[in-house]
């Protein structure tokens, strides 16, 4: 696929967010959303361990606080880490005139205690504003080539039965699946998390920021989606990470995964029409 195409895509994607973050309806999202903590990134690891699922995460008494939710009984909590300082008088030596005096001093010290947190599948109550981003059926086809693709790309997929809210989530080698989801999104699912796959390694992980990750991956699955006529609805997930990151800047490295798909999908979709063409014949 030839990059202006790709470009002109890109540039209709970044409209469509900006429109989505001027609307009522994702202002009141964001109000939610800013009531949740922005956890480091050691803790995110933690939560992760934990809870690999996890997408939003509050303590107890948060939940019920700030959200009207309030945890399940007999769920786990997930263990995180919290900086607490204390202060603490030290003694310093101080050189004054005529020789050395000792002196007291007051100094911040900081150390780190285990807190708990619960993710929002372990909560119940009062639901918390959504964009609506589910998918229609629209396009049952791509599921079996893009299979077809990770293999050669020696990624594993899983699909099963994922918690609320979460459609997939890809940890180095491997993506999974959300079983609840119909193929199409599936398919666009399957694209996004490669793209993650494929485009950021474990060093390029931690180093690139979430905002970029997530619209590198969601803009590789809108250009795939777009050349096979279906609407995925990127322009309402990216909303909630765009902050200033331009997507031109990743075009390149879009174009390259999204047409390395393409190429393959189109490949496999043709051989296999031809393939039916020939059944028909002998038949
Ligand atoms: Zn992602």
């Amino acid at each position: 696929m030839v990059k202006i195409k790709t470009k002109e895509l890109l540039s209709r994607l970044n409209q469509k967010i900006d429109s989505v973050q001027n609307s009522d309806e994702f202002k009141k999202i964001l109000k939610t959303l800013s009531k949740f903590h922005n956890y480091s990134y050691q803790n995110s690891i933690l939560i992760r361990q934990q809870n690999p699922e996890a997408t939003l995460v509050a303590g107890f008494k948060q939940w019920q606080n700030n959200f009207d939710r309030h945890v399940k009984k007999g769920e786990k909590a997930i263990a995180i880490l919290a900086p607490f300082t204390y202060k603490k008088t030290v003694t310093e030596e101080k050189e004054v005139k005529g020789g050395i005096k000792e002196v007291e001093k007051e100094v911040k010290r900081m150390y780190f205690r285990p807190v708990y947190v619960f993710d929002v599948s372990q909560t119940e109550g009062k639901p918390l504003p959504r964009i609506d981003i589910t998918v229609k059926d629209s396009n049952d086809k791509l599921l079996l080539p893009l299979k077809k693709f990770l293999q050669s790309k020696e990624i594993s997929l899983e699909i099963k039965e994922l918690k609320r809210g979460l459609k997939g989530y890809s940890k180095g080698g491997k993506i999974v699946v959300d079983k609840k989801l119909n193929d199409t999104e599936k398919a666009g699912v399957i694209v996004h998390e490669t793209a993650h796959e494929l485009l950021h390694d474990k060093g390029s992980r931690k180093k690139m920021s979430k905002e970029i990750k997530e619209m590198e991956a969601e803009a590789a699955a809108f250009i795939v989606m777009e050349h096979y006529g279906v609407e995925i609805k990127s322009d309402k997930y990216l909303a909630l990470y765009k902050k200033s990151y331009d997507l031109n800047q990743s075009l390149k490295r879009i174009s390259k995964i999204a047409s390395e798909i393409i190429g393959f999908l189109d490949d496999y979709l043709l051989n296999k029409s031809s393939e039916n063409k020939k059944l028909k014949e002998v038949v």
